[in-house]
């Protein structure tokens, strides 16, 4: 594995590319789909303030954070989804750590106000203590090693669209004239590759290397300080808490900074909670702000297929029953898709108060929740790889780089995303 150089970029100006929406008519059918949702929405109805409404999401077990993958920095990309999650109602877009494209999702997100009152959702970046983490790494290798007529299984597996190939004709000098031979260009588009790891192993060549990272400290603080930034996550494996530490104490006081610190981690079975319990002393005393533990199932696979939501399911059921656990909202992620709220619900996990032998049904969405009550066992799920997959067509489809500027497809859009979004948002009376 080889160490990449941060890519993080200096901080550039806010929204530098502030624009109005386009001309009110041609996107009255998207207000009017956001109209009939917004009333199903507990953010978009609650009279608490604004900056509150994450913090009341994931009390409520509704939170729904869009994850545009730790590693993508496709900005055009990002922004459009960002735009149609935020319609959509997330609570949350957790994004690269990265400004230009915290810049694109601030841009996103500004122009879903402007189309529709919908609530702004929190800004979190993505960052890990230990180059290990598979969401810190990007695919590379040289078309020029390639046979050229390798069939590419590469390009056809990789789900960002991130490898692109073209077969050339070339003609080499020799003594005996002009040669010619076919030769592969392109490569992987390092901004959309987001090291979901499928290409490796589809070489036939064994022609395809990672490239792992770690994001530069002292970029990631500055970043922090904006005030268009809410929260952070660290990724970790917590088997290294000696690399958390030092991240942490690396951060410092921009962390004082933050409305909410999430902690991704993977199932380690037994030992997970006591992995947390380590990371947890490391975080109290400079603990300001709210906690999350991100429960990270299976990474970057919920576009592949229903089975893989099973594995973080597996993993809150384990969390949820473990009265020994530190402080902080749980929330899943990690092969999440269109039937992890049905799977919580089976489990009696999905909004609810009690441990499941103690949940009949699983919490339905009509049950009250009053001031003061503790909050839900499972505050919520994050979306990645399956959040982008179904609104990808929408997005590749596009001829110019803002979606606004399509209505019919963002209606298109929008539509998928409120599938994904509106199970979690069931109308559960806001606190
Ligand atoms: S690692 Fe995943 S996203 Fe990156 S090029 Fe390979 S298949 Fe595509
Ligand atoms: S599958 Fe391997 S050899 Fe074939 S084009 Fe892709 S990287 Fe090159």
């Amino acid at each position: 594995m080889l160490l990449l150089s941060s890519p993080v970029a200096s901080i550039t100006p806010v929204n530098p590319r502030r624009r109005r929406p386009p001309p009110s008519p041609s996107l009255d059918a998207v207000r009017r789909l956001v109209d009939s949702t917004t009333s199903k929405n507990p953010a978009a109805v609650s009279s608490s303030p604004a900056s509150e409404h994450p913090i009341q999401a994931l009390r409520r077990g509704d939170w729904v954070k869009l994850i545009c993958g730790a590693s993508f920095e496709d900005a055009a990309d990002v922004r459009n989804l960002s735009l149609l999650y935020a319609l959509a109602g997330v609570d949350c877009i957790d994004c690269a750590a990265d400004a230009s494209v915290v810049n694109a999702v601030v841009e996103g997100v500004e122009m879903a106000m402007s189309i529709a009152p919908v609530p702004r959702p929190w800004v979190m970046i993505s960052i890990n203590d230990d180059q290990a983490d598979v969401h810190f790494r990007k695919a590379e290798f040289d078309p020029e090693d390639c046979p050229p007529d390798c069939s590419r299984p590469c390009e056809r597996v990789c789900p960002a669209n991130a490898i692109s190939l073209e077969r050339l004709s070339v003609k080499d000098e020799s003594p005996d004239g002009l040669i010619p031979r076919g030769v592969l260009q392109g490569g992987v588009i390092t901004e959309r590759c987001y090291g979901c790891g499928r290409c490796f192993p589809v070489c036939p060549y064994d022609k395809i290397r990672a490239m792992t990272y770690i994001r530069d400290v002292a970029a990631t603080s500055e970043l922090l300080k904006r005030d268009d930034v809410d929260a952070v996550e660290i990724h970790t494996s917590g088997r290294h808490p000696d690399l958390f530490r030092e991240l942490w104490n690396s951060l410092g006081d921009s962390l004082n900074h933050m409305k909410l610190i999430a902690i991704s981690l993977p199932n380690s079975g037994e030992s997970t909670v006591s992995a947390m319990d380590n990371l947890y002393l490391i975080i109290k005393e400079n603990l300001r702000c709210h906690n999350l533990w991100q429960l990270d199932g299976r990474p970057m696979s919920g576009d592949i297929g229903r089975g893989t939501t099973k594995e973080t399911i597996d993993f809150a059921v384990h969390l949820a029953a473990a009265q020994d656990r530190p402080p902080g909202f749980l929330q899943l992620a990690g092969g999440t898709n269109a039937h992890t709220v049905d799977c919580l619900k089976k489990v009696g996990l999905f909004q609810a108060w009690s441990i499941p032998d103690q949940t009949k049904d699983g919490a339905s969405c009509s049950t009250a929740i009053m001031p003061g009550a503790p909050p839900a066992l499972i505050g919520g799920v994050a979306f990645g790889g399956y959040a982008r997959k179904i609104v990808g067509r929408v997005l590749s489809e596009l001829k110019s780089g803002q979606i606004e500027d399509h209505p019919e497809q963002l209606l298109v859009g929008l539509r998928e995303a409120l599938n994904l979004v509106g199970p979690m948002k069931c109308g559960r009376p806001t606190i």
